[in-house]
């Protein structure tokens, strides 16, 4: 007999309808709450109830913990979920909702906390025989001390924020000339961010690979870890592009990542689903980042090398349940990789570019798994993050995943706003991406506008066809066994591009 009966997600977009899709297998009914500016979505729609929470700006809606203990109370919902992002990694708001008598699906507050603040996350850790970047253990508030502990660590170092996510309040210092100015902009970027000034120094590698690994923890104190993800490809420190399992990590590794992810999530506690991100230099040695106490954007690769429904699994273990799969039990099939769509203009420096979704048409198929919140004629809201979807495909192998997300790429049909997707077709098609050998750098190292221009739109060559097999049937005009790209049929950016030109 489950406890669970209803689940309000507090969350919107995609991840709202990646969770009351899980709730719904499990015969569990949702409720969903909404902003002013998505009163259309789609996982208003998708939930059984749902309850507008107040204007767009997510302090006034997604964030009002208040409003969504009252709506859930109201409603008679046994358990919130919070998604990725919003609340997620509020500790407060996972006391409050305990404290209401509701349950919250993810981890306890004491966890939330401590994992929140990288350096009681290390400091926590530390009980436990895991590499750490080398670095200061507490804030650094004197420049003077500080300086000595950099130029022990040797530049280049990196200043970053304690509260610091989301790839912001990291500052890169070079040398001891530049430390105090990094040093300032960190503090402030921090304060006006993170509401928290506290900054701590890190060696600054610098060819380093992100690569993470999931746990799921129960409340009776068992926790197993479902391999890893690579996560290298970012820009602004942010991932764009993820994959599972990494090519870079020999079993060898795995093994000694996962039991240093399983002793971090000891270290609080911890239960329910989490990531501990690792970061691992060019001679394979890895050291512990951070731990998100939440269900992560990219999990959708684990679930597909894994078989595991990660939601499901966080919600049987908030009902208390004992995790039913054994470390033993895992083993890794096939490969996955997950591009994020963005509505961003990867040809000026990935800057948001929100509008209508004037065409929006999904790729299908084989192997091909698409997570969004958006339909076509939807406008995309300034106000939140500006990811369409999650693009997600799944092959025997890393090439058969990789062609096939090169397919799915040229299917996706997206206008009225620029996207990620052929920045992303680019990096299928590069040659560091296919052979491994890339690192966090690769978008600064290897990408300039330039190269979208190279790639052929099979979508603009279809549509070329299309128009061509149009004038033909009215016409006389002979029509051609094959097309080759039209200099008079560009794609909005490249017209805007060569324009400008
Ligand atoms: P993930 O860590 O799951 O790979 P991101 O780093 O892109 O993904 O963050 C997930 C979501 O959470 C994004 O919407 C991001 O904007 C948001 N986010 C992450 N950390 C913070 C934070 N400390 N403050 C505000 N938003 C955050
Ligand atoms: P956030 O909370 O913003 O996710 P992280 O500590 O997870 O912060 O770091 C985000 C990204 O920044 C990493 O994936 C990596 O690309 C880069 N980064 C963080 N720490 C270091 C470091 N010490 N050296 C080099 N790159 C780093
Ligand atoms: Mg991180």
């Amino acid at each position: 007999m489950s406890l669970i009966k209803k689940i309000l997600v507090a969350n919107r977009g995609e991840i709202a309808l990646r969770i009351m899709r899980t709730a719904r297998e499990m015969n569990i009914s949702t409720v969903a709450i909404f902003s002013e500016a998505d009163r259309k979505s789609l996982h208003v729609r998708y939930a059984d109830e749902a309850v507008c929470i107040g204007p767009a700006p997510s302090a006034e809606s997604y964030l009002r913990a208040d409003k969504i203990i009252k709506i859930s109370k109201e409603l008679n919902v046994d358990a919130i979920h919070p998604g990725y992002g919003f609340l997620s990694e509020n500790a407060d708001f996972a006391g409050q909702v305990k404290e209401a008598g509701l349950i919250f699906i993810g981890p306890s507050a004491h966890a939330i906390e401590i994992m929140g603040n990288k350096l009681a996350a290390k400091q926590a850790a530390g009980k436990y025989n895991i590499p750490m970047v080398p670095g200061t253990s507490s804030a650094v508030t004197d420049r003077v001390e500080a300086k000595v502990v950099a130029a022990s660590i040797g530049y280049p170092v990196l200043i970053k924020a304690s509260g610091g996510g989301g790839g912001k309040g990291m500052r890169v210092v070079e040398n001891e000339a530049e430390f105090d100015e990094q040093m300032d902009r960190a503090v402030s970027e921090a304060i006006s961010s993170f509401g928290d000034g506290a900054v701590f120094i890190e060696k600054y590698i610098t060819s380093p690979k992100h690569i993470e690994i999931q746990v799921l923890g129960d409340q009776h104190g068992n926790i197993i870890h479902l391999f890893e993800r690579e996560c290298s490809i970012q820009r602004r420190h942010q991932k764009v592009i993820e994959e599972a399992p990494s090519i870079s990590v020999t079993p060898e590794i795995r093994e000694a990542m996962g039991r240093c992810a399983i002793d971090v999530a000891r270290s609080c506690g911890y239960y329910g689903a989490g990531t501990v991100e690792f970061i691992m230099d060019e001679r394979r040695n890895f050291y512990f980042l951070e731990m998100n106490t939440r269900l992560q954007v990219e999990h959708p690769v684990t679930e597909q090398i894994t078989g595991v429904d990660l939601v499901r699994q966080m919600i049987k273990i908030a009902e208390g349940e004992q995790l039913a799969i054994r470390q033993e039990d895992l083993f890794i099939k096939g490969h996955a990789v997950e591009v994020r769509v963005y509505a961003e203009d990867a040809s000026n420096n990935f800057l948001p570019d929100v509008g209508k979704l004037e065409t929006y048409v999904r790729p299908q198929g084989n192997g091909v798994r698409v997570d969004d919140g958006f339909e076509q004629g939807m406008e995309i809201p300034i106000y939140y993050d500006p990811m369409i979807a999650k693009l997600i495909t799944y092959g025997e192998n890393r090439e058969e995943a990789i062609s096939k997300m090169t397919r799915a790429i040229d299917e996706y049909q997206i206008s009225g706003v620029q996207t990620t997707l052929e920045f992303c077709r680019f990096v299928m098609q590069h040659e560091v991406f296919v052979n491994g050998t890339f690192d966090t750098n690769f978008v600064n190292q290897f990408f300039t506008p330039k190269n979208l221009l190279k790639q052929p739109d099979t979508h603009i060559l279809q549509l070329a066809a299309f128009m061509t097999a149009k004038i033909s049937a009215a016409g006389d005009i002979a029509r051609p066994t094959q097309m080759e790209p039209d200099a008079a049929i560009v794609s909005k950016w490249r017209a805007r591009k060569l324009n400008s030109n």
